[in-house]
């Protein structure tokens, strides 16, 4: 059950709408709701004049294990969820990935259930594309960079696309609004409170999605094409708080392994309960 309205106090002002991170209030019936999309973080309560808002008497369901779980049943997915979790430095336990590697290739090995979680830096990325993802872009020096772009992933026919292209996707790192030491990477049932998911699904998988995340607000999933996959992918549930998806570049398609009939979608985690909580109610949970 998400955030409560009292409407004995309500006076269906409509601020709490415009200032919930989730975009999980509405107006339906003449009244102000609070959605399945709701996470309990309790900012609209800070808009509310009236003192309306409250917890409600159950807690949004976050646990990761239960969470792993309820789409990989909901959703019949074969494959793993790799979670992503922003943090300056290892968290303990956790160990620094040395590299050279590519943020997608490690996705790829938790797709397939490979590994344990890893910290993965800018120093241990291969590629440009930690800048992608909003680690490390900040340290990076030019000559750095350069390495990393002469080193195998530029030019005619290779495998990411020539250096003016990502020079075009590093000026694009302001979308961040915090640069990162590194990303905690590993598999959604052994990361706690990750900052974002993200896993393949077929077009049925993705249809399911799409519909359980519409079911009350009418929000669409946006896909993009035509970048790197880790910039069409982690950027928008990021910076803006809302899922995407997309088919990714010829090389993250090939560093996460994927067939092809598959796509990848990724979600902000904080919407994720409202999504598993809404898939019982969508056409799909009839058939
Ligand atoms: S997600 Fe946060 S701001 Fe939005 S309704 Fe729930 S508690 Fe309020
Ligand atoms: S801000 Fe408070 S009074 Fe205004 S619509 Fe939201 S719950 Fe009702």
């Amino acid at each position: 059950m998400p955030f409560a309205i009292d409407y004995s106090l309500c006076v269906g002002c409509g601020s709490c709408i415009g200032n919930c991170p989730n975009r999980a209030i509405i107006r339906r019936g003449g009244q102000v709701a609070v959605t399945n999309m709701c996470c309990d973080c309790g900012i609209c309560t800070q808009y509310c004049t009236m003192s309306a808002l409250s917890r409600g008497p159950v807690k949004t369901e976050l646990n990761n294990k239960k969470i792993d779980k309820a789409l990989k049943q909901k959703l019949g997915l074969q494959k793993h969820i790799a979670a992503m979790k922003f943090a300056d430095s290892a968290p303990q336990g956790v160990t620094v990935e040395q590299g050279p590697h590519f943020w997608c290739g490690i996705c790829g090995d938790i797709f397939d259930g490979e590994g344990q979680p890893v910290f993965f830096t800018a120093k241990a990325s291969s590629c440009g594309g930690c800048a992608n993802i909003g680690i490390g872009a900040v340290k990076a020096t030019r000559e750095e960079f350069e390495t990393a772009l002469n080193a195998q992933v530029i030019g005619e026919g290779n495998l990411y696309a020539d250096k003016e292209v990502m020079a075009i996707n590093r000026s694009l790192f302001p979308r961040y609004p915090k640069v990162s030491g590194g990303m905690v990477l590993g598999s959604l049932d052994q990361v706690r409170m990750p900052d974002a998911i993200i896993f393949p699904v077929n077009g049925r998988q993705l249809c399911m999605i799409s519909t359980a995340f519409a079911f009350d607000t009418g929000e669409i999933i946006i896909g993009y094409a035509g970048k790197s996959t880790c910039l069409m992918t982690v950027s928008a549930p990021i910076a803006e708080n809302r899922p995407v998806f997309s088919a990714g570049d010829h090389g993250g398609r090939m560093f996460m392994r994927l067939q092809d009939e598959e796509i990848v979608v990724c979600f902000p985690y904080r919407l994720v309960p409202g999504l598993v909580k809404n898939f019982d109610r969508t056409t799909f949970a009839q058939e």
